[in-house]
């Protein structure tokens, strides 16, 4: 289980990047778009709260 991004949705505006305590979250260099490192998330929702775009589920 880790955080999954709705590509999309995303608009690529860093918020969830910002809020990540684990840093498993980056701006994809090929989309511009959101992605979770699933190996380090740690399910807190930090970024889900923040997104402005409702892109990200558990
Ligand atoms: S759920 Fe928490 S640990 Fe996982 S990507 Fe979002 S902010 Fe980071
Ligand atoms: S906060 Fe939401 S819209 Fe913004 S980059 Fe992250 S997933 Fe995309």
């Amino acid at each position: 289980m880790s955080a999954v991004v709705d590509k999309e949705k995303c608009t690529g505006c860093g918020e969830c990047v910002l809020s990540c305590p684990l840093d498993s979250l980056t701006l994809d260099e090929e989309d511009g778009k959101a992605a979770v490192d699933s190996d380090i998330c740690g399910e807190c929702g930090a970024c889900i709260d923040v997104c402005p775009a409702g892109a990200i589920s558990l």
